[in-house]
C-alpha cells in the first residue's frame, strides 16, 4: 500500500467537537437548546441502529435528540401529520426521517412534507434546487463529509478533475454539485455508463457511491489519485466499500477506508446541519 489513509474518523470527531462547542454561545443568546427530531417507522434493525446512533451522537453534541418511534401500522395520514407538528414546533430545528419506510407508505410525499428549513438531511427538492443554483440551503450529509474530507486534504479543489461514480439523489448528485461549485470539472458514471475505466483514468478524484462491493478497481485509478469510498457492504459478515481497496490503494495518492472514512462523516455533518438550522431560525450569526 502506498496510499495515505483519509482517517474520517478523526476528522467527525474534531467537527462534532466544533459542533458541541457552538451550542453553548447558541444557548447563551436564545436560552434554548438546538433540537433534532427523528422519525423510526417500524422494526428494521440497521435503521434502528442509525436511529440510536445520532440520538447519541446529538446528545454528546450538547443538543436535544426528539425521538419519535412508530409502530409498522402507521398510516401515511398519521405519518404525516407527525411532520406537520415537528413542522410547527419552535423547538425542533432539524428533522429525520429515517429511510426506508416500510412498503406502504410513500416516502416522497412524506419528504416533501418536511419544511425545508428544517430539512437537515437536504433531500427535500428546495434544497435539492438551491444546491444546484448556488443558495444557501440543507446539504445531504454524506456528499458534505465526503467535500470536508477532500478540501481538509487538498485545500482548493479548483481545477482538478472528478469523477463521481453513482447519481442517486442523496449521494452522487449532490457530490457532483459540490465539487462543480468547488470548479472541479466533474463526470458523473452510472449503470450506463460506456468504459468506466477511461474515464477514471483521468480523474484527480474519484468518489465511488456505487452499492456494489469492491467494485472500482485498482488498475483503472490514475496514479497518485485522491479516492472517496462512500459504499457500505456487508460481505461475510465483514464491511467493505465500492472500491477494492488493496488494489486501490497501490496505486491511489490518498484513500478513504472502510469502515472509518465517510461513515462517521455522515452523523457528524448532521450535527452540523442542525446546528446550523438552529442558527438560521434564530437569526443569530454563526462563527464557523
Ligand atoms: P443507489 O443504489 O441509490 O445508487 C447507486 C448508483 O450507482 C446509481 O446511480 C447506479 O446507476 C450506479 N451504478 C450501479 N451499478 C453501476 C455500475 N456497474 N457502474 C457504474 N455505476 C453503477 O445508492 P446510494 O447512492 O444510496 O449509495 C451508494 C453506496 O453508498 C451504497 O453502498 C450505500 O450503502 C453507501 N452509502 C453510504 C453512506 C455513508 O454514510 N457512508 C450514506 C449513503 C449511502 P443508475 O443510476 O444508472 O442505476
Amino acid at each position: 500500500m502506498s496510499a495515505a489513509l483519509i482517517d474520517g474518523k478523526s476528522f467527525a470527531a474534531g467537527l462534532r467537537a466544533r459542533v458541541a462547542a457552538l451550542v453553548q454561545p447558541f444557548h447563551a443568546q436564545t436560552g434554548r437548546t438546538p433540537g433534532l427530531a427523528v422519525v423510526l417507522v417500524g422494526e428494521d434493525p440497521a435503521s434502528a441502529v442509525y436511529v440510536r446512533a445520532k440520538g447519541k451522537a446529538t446528545r454528546e453534541a450538547g443538543m436535544e435528540s426528539i425521538e419519535h418511534k412508530l409502530p409498522d401500522t402507521t398510516s401515511q395520514e398519521e405519518l404525516l401529520a407527525l411532520v406537520d407538528k415537528l413542522n410547527a414546533d419552535p423547538t425542533v430545528d432539524g428533522i429525520l426521517v429515517q429511510l426506508p419506510l416500510p412498503g406502504h407508505l410513500d416516502a416522497e410525499e412524506v419528504l416533501l412534507r418536511i419544511d425545508p428549513g428544517k430539512d437537515v438531511d437536504g433531500f427535500h427538492p428546495v434544497n435539492a434546487g438551491r444546491l444546484a443554483t448556488g443558495l444557501p440551503g440543507f446539504v445531504p450529509c454524506t456528499p458534505l463529509g465526503c467535500l470536508m474530507l477532500l478540501e481538509d486534504l487538498h485545500g482548493d479543489l479548483s481545477g482538478m478533475d472528478a469523477v463521481v461514480v453513482g447519481r442517486s439523489n442523496i449521494v452522487g448528485k449532490p457530490m457532483a454539485a459540490l465539487l462543480t461549485a468547488k470548479s472541479c470539472t466533474v463526470t458523473v458514471a452510472h449503470s450506463r455508463t460506456r468504459n468506466l475505466p477511461h474515464y477514471l483514468k483521468h480523474a484527480d478524484i474519484v468518489v465511488a457511491a456505487v452499492g456494489r462491493a469492491n467494485f472500482v478497481k485498482g488498475d483503472w485509478i490514475k496514479p497518485g489519485a485522491t479516492v472517496i469510498d462512500v459504499g457500505i457492504n456487508r460481505v461475510d459478515g465483514r464491511l467493505v466499500g465500492d472500491v477494492d481497496f488493496d488494489s486501490a490503494a497501490s496505486v491511489a495518492g490518498a484513500i478513504t477506508p472502510v469502515p472509518g472514512g465517510v461513515g462517521p462523516m455522515t452523523i457528524a455533518c448532521l450535527l452540523r446541519n442542525t446546528l446550523v438550522a438552529a442558527y438560521r431560525h434564530e437569526e443569530v450569526p454563526l462563527d464557523e
